[in-house]
């Protein structure tokens, strides 16, 4: 047995018994963990608000016998996120970018990089900094950065010269404009220099700026949809908080 101090966020739980969960911690220390919160469900336990979906917080742990399961001796809370647990909509993006994450960062391999960008990530959700398709966007495309998997689109894949205008996310190529006139790809979408310009922003920039840049209400929309088709596509899974989230933003108008 032994006690160890790991920050992160809970990402996922799951009802254990009648009073306890088992919850999966994307930690800065340790990667990816599950974590018996024994009877907190219970008021008496007092660990009841650092257990709670989506929140940063740092745990005193013990290890036990069976190494993969952790056990809590104490919490604190560093960022409640309370706010997406009180919206649908926010819930719904915050349960995708999590699945996401849980996927990318594995036991014992932390990823510190992944698990800072969720961190930002879910702070710009919570407080309504940016318009979600574009945190959705960003969150996307910079997490296949980070996995190494976006292919560069900072010019054109021919020419080399050129910006882009047009890309065929199934080869990875991009075009500039007089180049995409030689192809024959069906399903080349043309997707504009200002959607590809920020793709490429979003997998070069600091950490700390990744979100800065601006984009038309259309031009989000668009990164959006793109950005979850080659994370699909990339990492070659299926996310079934996605085909959720795009329930609940259809009944939101
Ligand atoms: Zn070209």
């Amino acid at each position: 047995m032994g006690i160890v101090e790991a920050e992160g966020i809970i990402t996922r739980e799951i009802k254990y018994g009648d009073s306890s969960r088992i919850l999966t911690v994307l930690t800065r220390q340790l990667g990816k963990i599950s974590v018996l919160a024994g009877g907190v469900r219970t008021n008496k336990s007092g660990l009841l608000a650092t257990t709670q979906l989506f929140s940063h917080v740092s745990f005193q742990l013990f290890q036990g016998r069976e190494k993969s399961l952790y056990k809590i001796n104490s919490g604190d809370i560093l960022t409640s996120f309370s706010s997406i647990r009180e919206s649908l909509t926010k819930m719904a993006y915050a349960s995708y970018f999590c699945e996401v994450a849980n996927d990318v960062i594995q036991e014992n391999a932390p990823d510190e990089e992944q698990l800072n960008l969720l961190l930002n990530t879910l702070y710009l959700l919570a407080g309504d900094k940016l318009p979600y398709p574009q945190i959705k966007g960003v969150f996307e495309f910079r997490t296949l950065a980070l996995q190494g998997l976006l292919p560069d689109l900072s010019r054109c894949s021919v020419c080399g010269e050129h910006p882009p205008a047009q890309f065929h996310p199934l080869s990875g190529q991009c075009y500039c404009p007089s180049c995409a006139e030689k192809q024959s790809s069906p399903d080349t979408a043309d997707t504009g220099e200002a959607v590809l310009c920020a793709i490429a922003y979003i997998g070069s920039a600091e950490s700390k700026k990744v979100f800065s840049f601006s984009l038309s209400e259309s031009a989000s929309n668009y990164l959006s949809r793109l950005g979850e088709y080659c994370l699909e596509l990339y990492l070659e899974r299926h996310f079934k908080t996605l085909d959720y989230l795009k329930n609940v933003c259809e009944l939101g108008g």
